[in-house]
C-alpha cells in the first residue's frame, strides 16, 4: 500500500534493556505518539537531521527511558550522559560524553557537530561548551532525575541492566541521519563511557544507511558496532543479515544488543538479541508499528 508518493522513513528505539513480564504500555503509547509526530514532520518535508534531534530530545526529556531525565547515577552517585548525532550527506558528526547537568545532550552533540571542528567533547569541556552556547541546564539534579518506568532498586545497581534511546530517519530529499542518547548502563563506574557517543559504534549515518545501537556498550564496541553493519551492508549483505552478524558477535562476546537501521531505499530493520527492545517504525510505505517484544510476522 502506498500512503504517499513522497518517500520517507523513521525508526525509534527506547532501549534493548526490556525485561520480560514488565508492562511497557506507557512507553509504547509514548513511542506511538512520538513516531506519529515525527512522521508528520517528515511528510511535511523536514530534514532527517532535525527529526532525529527532535525525537531524541523528547525521549531524553520525558523520563520514561534510561537517557536524559530517566538516567540512573553511577557508582559515585551522580548522573553522566552520553549522546551522538550524525548526518549522512557530508558525514557530519558530533558527540558528548560524561556530561553532567544538561537536559538535552543530543542538542549539545549537534552543537559540537555544527559549532566546532571536533567530533567529540567530554566532561568539563563539553559542559563549558554547553554553558557558553546556553543549552538548557538541570537546575535541581536531586529532584530532576526520575527512575524509568518499573526499574527496580536492584536493577539500578546491576551492571547488566541498561537502556538508551535512538532515532534514525530518511527524509524526502534522500538524506539519512541517526541520533543516540543514554545515561549508560546501571552500576557503571565513574568515568565509564560506552558505545553511544562514539561515532561508528553507537551511531552512524552516511549516504546508504543510518544506524542507532543499544545494548551493552562494551560488547558493541568490541563487536565493531554500527560501522561494521554499514560495511557489511555496503558489501552486499542484506540489511537484517548485516545487523544480525554484528548482534551475533555481541552475543558471542557475552552481551546483548539491539539496532534500528534505515537504508536509502527506505528499508527499515529493528533486530535485537536481548529479551526485548522498545521500538517504533513508520514510513511512507509502512503503517506505524510499535512493539517491545517479539511480534508475530516479524519486527
Ligand atoms: N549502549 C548503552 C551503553 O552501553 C546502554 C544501552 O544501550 O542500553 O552505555
Amino acid at each position: 500500500m502506498s500512503k504517499t508518493n513522497k518517500r520517507y522513513a523513521l525508526a525509534l528505539h527506547g532501549g534493548a534493556g526490556a525485561v520480560v513480564g514488565r508492562d511497557y504500555a506507557a512507553v509504547e503509547k509514548h513511542l506511538r505518539e512520538l513516531a506519529g509526530e515525527c512522521e508528520a514532520l517528515l511528510a511535511d518535508g523536514r530534514s532527517a537531521l532535525d527529526v532525529v534531534e527532535t525525537a531524541v530530545s523528547e525521549l531524553e526529556s520525558c523520563g520514561l527511558y534510561v537517557a536524559g531525565r530517566g538516567s540512573a547515577p553511577n557508582t559515585a552517585g551522580y548522573v553522566t550522559l552520553d549522546a551522538s548525532i550524525m548526518h549522512g550527506p557530508a558525514r557530519d558528526a558530533g558527540g558528548v560524553a560524561a556530561l553532567q547537568g544538561f537536559v538535552n545532550p543530543i542538542r549539545i552533540a549537534r552543537g559540537v557537530m555544527e559549532k566546532t571542528p571536533h567530533v567529540l567533547l567530554v566532561g568539563t569541556g563539553a559542559e563549558r561548551f554547553a554553558r557558553v552556547h546556553k543549552y538548557t541546564e538541570v537546575n535541581d539534579p536531586g529532584n530532576y532525575y526520575l527512575v524509568p518506568v518499573g526499574v527496580t532498586k536492584e536493577e539500578l545497581t546491576n551492571s547488566n541492566a541498561h537502556g538508551t534511546v535512538g532515532a534514525v530517519a530518511l527524509d524526502q530529499s534522500g538524506s539519512l541521519a541517526a541520533a543516540t542518547s543514554t545515561g549508560g548502563i546501571f552500576g557503571k563506574l565513574e568515568g565509564r563511557v560506552g558505545d553511544t557517543p562514539l561515532i561508528g559504534h553507537g551511531t552512524w549515518a552516511d549516504d546508504d544507511i543510518a544506524i542507532s545501537c543499544t545494548g551493552t556498550g562494551e560488547h558493541i564496541i568490541r563487536a565493531g558496532g554500527a560501522i561494521s553493519i554499514a560495511c557489511r551492508y555496503k558489501s552486499g549483505t542484506g540489511l537484517t543479515d548485516a545487523i544480525n552478524e554484528m548482534l551475533g558477535e555481541v552475543k558471542r562476546l557475552g552481551g546483548d544488543a539491539g539496532v534500528i537501521a534505515i537504508t536509502r531505499d527506505a528499508e527499515i530493520a529493528t533486530p535485537y538479541n536481548s529479551d526485548g527492545m522498545k521500538r517504533a517504525s513508520v514510513s511512507s510505505q509502512q503503517e506505524l508499528k510499535v512493539a517491545t517484544f517479539v511480534v508475530e510476522g516479524g519486527q
